[in-house]
């Protein structure tokens, strides 16, 4: 089937066209540099911009896929979990197509859908997969049974994201954002081992009630003293260094914990999705880890692991082929849609 995607959870304003598992067309347009200024995303911002980029999103999209609305067989849209407001852009005009197309309406978690790309460029998703998500805006371990009806969340973060933990850091040592990719860079010429920073939830108490999930704000401000302490003391802060350790110990604990994940359920496929997934060290370390526990590891190419439009017509495609019955047209956005939950 021919399956449009639309996806508006956050600040991409994502329109993806997929046949089956062939990926036509995936058009993305973000409104990141609108919420630079405040430091983080603004809920009106983002839906006011879904708005504006919505249907010459979808013009393109059909454009490049080279087919016309009309061929369209299903509709997916993300009802959750996500900003309401923005949400409600995404799933208002899933709606409208849906009834002007008469085509049937599938609304999906978003969480699901970063799994569900993978399908794309490595084919069916071994089941079960275990899934990482590491964005900024989610740090989660899915368990995946069946990606089409039985997603469960294993952990989560505890206070900030993954990709936000990045973000901070490197505005303490006063790198430019997104942060990322420019911690990546400057651990190039840093020692890993330089600083001893907090692996967060890894103790063997920790363990006991926080198994898999995250914590990164006593990191974070770990690395925040130890800079200033350098600072009051007049003496040079060593960026590279902060910034390799720091990223150590971020990567250090999403590795372990995600092949202790795979290692209890023994699942041994392990998809990683979100844009912290660009990460050099985090695949590296995934890599070494996985080898030697025997779990194969997928990770889909950055345009797809990032919010896009591709990953929810992906899910939608194989809700269709699986026979899964559509949504109803009074299916609600979900701001806080329970990541089990894969339709709405
Ligand atoms: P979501 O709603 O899925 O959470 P998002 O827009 O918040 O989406 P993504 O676009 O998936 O997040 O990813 C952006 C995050 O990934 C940023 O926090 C950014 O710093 C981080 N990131 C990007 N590249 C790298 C990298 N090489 N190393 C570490 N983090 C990275
Ligand atoms: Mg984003
Ligand atoms: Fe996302």
């Amino acid at each position: 089937p021919l399956v449009l995607g639309i996806e508006s959870s956050c600040d991409e304003t994502g329109i993806g066209l997929v046949r089956g598992t062939t990926l036509l067309a995936n058009e993305v347009a973000s409104s990141m540099d609108l919420h630079a200024r405040f430091g983080g995303v603004v809920p009106e911002i983002a839906s006011r911009a879904h708005l504006e980029a919505l249907i010459p999103s979808l013009s393109r999209a059909c454009d490049t896929a080279g087919v016309k609305l009309t061929d369209v067989d299903a509709i997916a849209v993300t009802v959750g979990p996500g900003l309401a407001g923005a949400l409600m852009v995404g799933v208002a005009a899933a709606k409208a197509l849906s009834i002007a197309l008469d085509k049937p309406l599938y609304g999906v978690n978003h969480l699901a859908a970063h799994v569900a790309v993978d399908m794309l460029e490595h084919g069916p998703l071994p089941e079960p997969t275990m899934g990482l998500l590491v964005s900024g805006g989610h740090t989660n371990l899915l368990y995946v049974p069946d990606i089409a009806t039985d997603v469960r969340s294993l952990g989560n973060t505890i206070d900030d994201a993954c990709g936000e933990a990045f973000d901070k850091v490197a505005r303490v040592l006063g790198l430019p954002y997104p942060g990322g990719p420019a911690i990546d860079e400057a651990a190039k010429d840093g020692d890993p081992k330089a600083i001893p920073f907090p692996r967060g939830l890894s103790t063997k108490k920790d363990l006991e009630k926080h198994r898999y999930d995250f914590s990164f704000s006593g990191l974070k401000t770990s690395v925040t003293r130890w800079v200033a302490t350098k600072q009051a003391a007049g003496e040079e802060v060593p960026v590279a260094d902060v910034a390799a350790s720091f990223q150590e110990a971020v990567v250090d604990v999403i590795t372990k914990k995600a092949v202790m994940a795979c290692r209890d359920y023994e699942c041994d496929n392990l998809m990683v999705g979100g844009g912290v997934s660009a990460n050099s060290r985090l695949r590296t370390v995934l890599e070494q880890r996985c080898t030697s526990a025997g779990i194969s590891i997928r990770v889909p190419k950055l345009s797809l692991c990032t919010d896009n439009g591709a990953m929810v017509a992906t899910l939608g495609a194989h809700l269709v082929a699986k026979g899964i019955a559509p949504s109803t047209l009074a299916v609600p956005a979900d701001s806080s849609m329970p990541i089990g939950q894969v339709m709405g």
